[in-house]
């Protein structure tokens, strides 16, 4: 509230027709502001033994303490706790490597509560239309990498409806999908001609287990994994020889977050571990990769050319995500060795992930 006091006696009136979620990116100053706000803040908090930190939080029958599964690191920065419509949970940042976790997280077998009743229902109509958007909009960005699917394997892990291996089929290439709600399974496989879905793990279904793609894409699913390091080093073994791996999720360095901290659209109900271009990378590098490229995200209306902001707003806002490594998602290419880099990385900034 103070904030927004604060906001109006600063600009007047002069953003208010501009969308919450953009206006922290064209105001002048902001940036800086939310940057040192963040900066305050993880300086201020305390920093606990996990011991410690323990007798702090009650633990649920489905829920387990964690320590940094980037880097091992047991103490605790407690940070947020976000709610919402019957649910709530403690957000810990790592004080080493600067992770942001769900602690207590969730117990591996006991993921299946999170989506339990209805998670398929919304992923329909016009929900439908603006995820295929942004899919279009980030394979584009890693052009030529989705240009032309011929002859090649694609793997999309946690597939839902089939939103994407619609889109995937559509440009060629050898699809198929998995994910571990049967009825979601179902529906894609009823929207789908040549691409195929399957339930289960990818261990579970021999033709994936067998490995030999060229791209594994991961949709809004790398912040729902509990044990995402045994996941990454399973796609990296199911990688071909030059192959590539596809990463949309929430970007935990995004302006909203230091803005508007546990009221900010990542935290939702099922997401449990929240990364950075860092902390993605050290998964990456743990997990034998070779290389990583990044896409920042301006928002699917700036890049779609749909949004109401006028030509130099638009330009302040992408400087400003540039600057801030800020935007609210997060889009990843990592490259499986030095093949993928030679054949992929041509246009993009690839960074090396040394052992
Ligand atoms: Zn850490």
């Amino acid at each position: 509230m103070a904030y927004r006091l604060l906001g109006r006696l600063v600009y007047g009136s002069r953003y208010d027709r501009i969308p919450w979620a953009q206006r922290v990116y064209v105001r002048p100053g902001e940036r800086l502001v939310r940057e040192a706000q963040w900066q305050l803040l993880t300086t201020r908090a305390p920093v606990m033994e996990l011991t410690d930190y323990r007798r702090l939080r009650p633990l649920k029958a489905n829920e387990e303490f964690l320590a940094c599964m980037m880097c091992g690191e047991s103490r605790q920065q407690p940070l947020f706790e976000p709610s919402g419509n019957g649910w709530h949970y403690h957000v810990v940042r790592c004080p080493s490597c600067g992770f942001l976790y769900r602690n207590p997280n969730i117990l591996p077998e006991r993921l299946g509560d999170l989506y339990a009743t209805g998670y398929n229902s919304f992923l329909t109509g016009s929900y439908a239309a603006n995820r295929q958007r942004r899919y279009e909009l980030t394979m584009n960005a890693f052009s030529p990498v989705f240009d032309e699917g011929k002859g090649r394997r694609l793997l999309d892990f946690g597939s839902g409806a089939g939103l994407f291996l619609e889109l995937a089929e559509r440009r060629g290439f050898d699809a198929c999908g998995v994910d571990l709600s049967p009825e979601s399974v179902a529906r894609a496989n009823e929207r789908l001609s040549r691409a195929r879905a399957y339930f289960g793990a990818p261990e579970d279904v021999p033709e994936i287990a067998a490995g030999g793609f060229d791209v594994i894409t991961l949709w809004s699913v790398l912040a729902h994994l509990p044990r995402p390091l045994d996941d990454f080093r399973g796609f990296r073994r199911l990688l071909a020889p030059g192959g590539v791996l596809l990463i949309l999720t929430v970007n935990a360095q995004s302006l909203l977050l230091k803005a508007y901290g546990p009221a900010w659209s990542g935290f939702t109900r099922n997401h449990l571990m929240f990364y950075s271009s860092w902390t993605v990378r050290t998964l990456l590098r743990r997990a034998g990769f070779a290389g990583v490229a990044f896409a920042p995200h301006y928002g699917d209306t700036v890049e779609a050319g749909t949004t109401a902001l006028t030509r130099p707003l638009r330009r302040r806002l992408r400087r400003t995500v540039d600057l801030s490594d800020g935007g609210n998602m997060m889009r990843v290419l990592a490259f499986a060795d030095e093949e993928a880099i030679g054949r992929w990385g041509g246009a993009l900034t690839v960074h090396r992930l040394s052992r």
